[in-house]
């Protein structure tokens, strides 16, 4: 399974994307938290990510393609892969189609999680991370479990606030998200890939909602073809075993036939009809009478004496005829 979330900030893209995670066995590919390890790492490329991202822009282009290709060629990405946050803006969409083509790992869906903005500001208002384990709560709707202690260390959850979750660059993180974001709505839907949910509500409720979007996609993705083979193979298969039967049906009378002219003529040669009549029997008997030794002994003893008087019978009537004459 290959996958966009997509959404605009605090729409759920992350929560949702450890969800399908657990479901699906597959890597979750965020592009903002691979910049924020970049940031925490001060490495060059952090560096460089840094002041777009406080500001609430789009960070430069050709830094998040090289992470992308970077993450994508790992090898657990070869299973499938979620991608939260990516592509971000048309020329992102673009290139990831023609990486993913290079690679023959072409998207499977796109879903489009839709919220309303003040649901959006209210969410992004009580985001806090666990310094610690990573992991993403909201003090409104999904505080830490109470006596649930951070898995790393044992203690309680160190939570912090985003830098970037702050009121005045969630505004331009939501405007940059309409101008540049959104289009790509359009872009996959023109492909056919592109599934809209309601992302309001429970947790559970856009779970089910997202596994439906997916469901649905994977049904329609499935080539026409291949959805029609069953019916198309059962009505090919059908009249197969029927032509077989009339031809096996047709076969035998005629084989009857040709048995019963034989017998006609044969008949028409006095004795030998008989001696033909006797051969034909014989032969038919003879695998029976075998198989019928093999299972039962009694079986042989029955069958030889019954066939030696007839054959005798004729030979001798015949010489005693000749022996006769010569008396005679
Ligand atoms: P996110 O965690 O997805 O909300 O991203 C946080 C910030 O990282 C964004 O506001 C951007 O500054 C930057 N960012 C994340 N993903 C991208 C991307 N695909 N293209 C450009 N900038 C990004």
């Amino acid at each position: 399974m290959r996958i966009v979330l997509l959404g605009p900030p605090g729409s759920g893209k992350g929560t949702q994307s450890q969800r399908l995670i657990k479901r699906h066995g597959i890597p979750q590919i965020s592009t903002g938290d691979l910049l924020r390890a970049a940031v925490a790492a001060r490495s060059e490329l952090g560096l460089a990510a840094k002041a777009a991202m406080d500001a609430g822009k789009l960070v430069d282009d050709s830094i998040v393609l090289g992470m992308i290709q970077e993450r994508l060629a790992q090898p657990d990405a070869a299973r499938g892969f979620i991608l939260d946050g990516f592509p971000r803006n048309l020329a992102q969409a673009g290139e990831l189609a023609k990486l993913l083509a290079k690679l023959g790992q072409p998207l499977d869906a796109v879903v489009l999680m839709e919220v309303d903005n003040d649901e959006l500001v209210r969410r992004i208002g009580g985001r806090r991370t666990c310094r610690n384990c990573g992991q993403v709560f909201n003090v409104f709707t999904s505080p830490p479990p109470a006596g649930e202690p951070c898995p790393r260390t044992g203690a309680e959850h160190d939570l912090f606030q985003r830098p970037d979750d702050n009121e005045a660059t969630v505004a331009e993180r939501l405007k940059v998200y309409d101008e540049k974001t959104r289009p790509l709505a359009d872009f996959y839907a023109a492909r056919g890939l592109l599934r809209r949910i309601d992302a309001m509500g429970e947790l559970e409720a856009v779970t089910a909602r997202l596994e439906a979007a997916l469901a649905a996609q994977a049904k329609a993705d499935k080539p026409a073809a291949a959805r029609k083979q069953p019916a198309a193979r059962t009505r090919k298969r059908k009249p197969a075993p029927k032509q077989a039967v009339k031809q096996s049906k047709a076969r035998k009378p005629a084989k009857k036939a040709a048995v019963k002219a034989k017998a006609k003529k044969t008949r028409a040669k006095g004795r030998t009809v008989v001696r033909a009549k006797t051969k034909v029997a014989t032969k038919a008997r003879r695998p029976v009478a075998k198989k019928a030794a093999k299972k039962k002994a009694p079986a042989r003893k029955v069958a030889r004496p019954a066939r030696k008087p007839a054959r005798k019978t004729r030979p001798v009537g015949r010489k005693t005829g000749a022996k006769a004459k010569r008396h005679r």
